[in-house]
């Protein structure tokens, strides 16, 4: 039986653990407590990511925050040829990988089916020429937790590599103030997009390697509400099924794509129900705050004046009572798309500094998208109330961190095809920091394809 190990039980590392345990022996090493969730030490050198927090260290990762929306990351906006390649090789494990996410059903077919039904409902209001696209949420949910075949260890620290000549051998850490080593024959690391480049660079060193582009290419998703909308009531009736329909067993929520005119950039806006038609900039960001915390935060932010603003009480009684308001009026929620150039992660002894920011490049793309979305939405909206121009101030991380591990052939800190790092013979590289392009698409469903693709070509392999 092959020795694995497996760094991080976040969303790819409890679907990696789980899967790979009923073929090989995997040990677990954790940083986070099994049930309890910290916060890292964060530096911003330039944008704070959100007011709210967008990863942590726990069993079960940064799935113990998130809404447990599953969209595919769409080829056909996908510009790299070789990152389009990888996601293609990922379809047949689609179905699969969303079960192991709370989906109960056959996942493709419940998308592609309403994804079409939304489309014929779009086109029948006006020229969708983007087209629409959903997030699919689940009505059950379970935590992601590793089964006990694995042997999981939480709580450890200073992980580190024993090597020799490109293999590793050995992977060495604390737990409970001792130093432990354990045996392996194959190495995965998915210890997410902001804490994976350390533990690269520190396995290339134990290969005498320096690694210096570790961290770079970091791409999130700028988000923000951007506006309002008001249609008469027979559109907003349609307008409703976009903001939330129930499906049965799940509920799905449709967004408006829409594509720069250079191809390169799509964003996706979703409208949700609200009351007045003002944009107050204060009222947006304590909206993003409610929505993006979670748990005892999330009480201690509800507790403000501004809880009783007609926008907020419409979302949150939607929320709480779990039942979509129908309304004529709409937030504009945009979820813009970013390139991988020069934001980055770096690591020093216990600090992330992220280095994030919205270039004004890509802040004028995203005022000519909305534009183009304020055109679409007037052929058959009553009134718009876009924001124009909006500045960095308008956005914030969409929580989708990706980016932070390039590949390619050229370096030895690139991965391949099958997720190998090329200075190392047996280590692999498995969570978001390997999505190089993501759309406007939440990325949970691809780390979840991306991480059984992974575990099928290491159950095969011969070592
Ligand atoms: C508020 C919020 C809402 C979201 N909603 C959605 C959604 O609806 N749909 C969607 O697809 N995505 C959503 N996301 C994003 C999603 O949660 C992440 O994309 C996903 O969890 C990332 O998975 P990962 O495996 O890459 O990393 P993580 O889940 O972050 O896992 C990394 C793991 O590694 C551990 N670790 C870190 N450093 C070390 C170390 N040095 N040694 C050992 N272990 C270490 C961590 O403790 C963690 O368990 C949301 C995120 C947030 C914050």
């Amino acid at each position: 039986m092959k020795n694995i190990v497996v760094i991080g039980s976040g969303l790819a590392g409890t679907l990696l653990c789980n899967e790979l345990s009923k073929t090989a022996h995997i040990t677990l090493l954790e940083k986070g407590k099994k049930d309890f969730i910290s916060y890292p030490n964060l530096t911003f050198k330039r944008k704070k990511l959100a007011p709210f927090n967008t990863f942590c260290f726990s069993g079960g990762g940064g799935s113990n925050l998130w809404h447990n929306g599953l969209i595919p990351i769409g080829i056909e906006d996908v510009v790299s040829t070789q990152f389009s390649a990888l996601l293609k090789a990922t379809e047949p494990y689609t179905d699969q990988a969303a079960a192991m996410l709370n989906f109960t059903g056959e996942y493709s077919k419940d998308y592609s089916d309403v994804v079409a039904e939304m489309n014929k409902l779009a086109m029948s209001l006006g020229d969708f020429t983007d087209g629409v696209d959903c997030l699919i949420y689940p009505k059950k949910y379970t935590k992601l937790t590793v089964n006990d075949q694995v042997d999981a260890h939480y709580s450890v620290s200073k992980i580190n590599f024993v090597s020799t000549q490109g293999t590793i051998s050995k992977v060495t850490y604390i737990q409970d103030n001792e130093e432990k080593s354990v045996e392996a024959d194959l190495v995965i690391i998915a210890a997410g997009t902001y804490s994976t480049p350390e533990l690269v660079k520190r396995a290339l060193s134990a290969n005498n390697i320096n690694a210096n582009n570790l961290g770079r290419g970091l791409i999130d998703h700028p988000a923000g509400f951007v506006g309002k909308v008001k249609f008469s009531s027979d559109v907003a009736k349609s307008i409703n099924k976009f903001s939330s329909l129930d499906k049965g067993h799940f509920e799905s929520c449709t967004g408006m794509r829409i594509k720069s005119d250079c191809g390169k950039y799509t964003c996706f806006a979703f409208l949700r129900p609200a009351f007045t038609m003002g944009n107050h900039l204060s009222i947006y960001q304590y909206k993003s705050l409610l929505g993006g915390s979670s748990g005892l935060e999330r009480i201690k932010n509800a507790l403000s004046p501004k809880l009783f603003h007609p926008d907020i009480l419409v979302e949150v009684v939607s929320h709480v009572l779990g039942v979509s308001i129908p309304s004529s009026t709409f937030n504009i929620l945009v979820y813009f798309q970013q390139h991988q150039g020069s934001n980055s992660v770096d690591y020093d002894s216990n600090t992330h500094t992220i280095n994030w920011d919205v270039s004004s490049q890509e802040l004028e793309i995203y005022n000519d998208l909305l534009t183009k979305l304020d055109e679409k939405l007037s052929q058959f909206a009553l009134k718009t109330n876009i924001m124009q121009p909006i500045d960095g101030e308008w956005l914030r991380s969409g929580a989708h961190h990706s980016g932070t591990i390039s590949l390619g052939d050229d370096e030895p800190e690139q991965i391949d095809d099958n997720l190998k790092l090329n200075g190392c013979n047996n280590l692999y590289i498995c969570d978001g920091s390997v999505i190089q392009e993501h759309s406007y698409a939440n990325t949970g469903l691809t780390i979840g394809k991306l991480a059984l693709r992974l575990s099928a070509h290491l159950t095969n392999l011969k070592v």
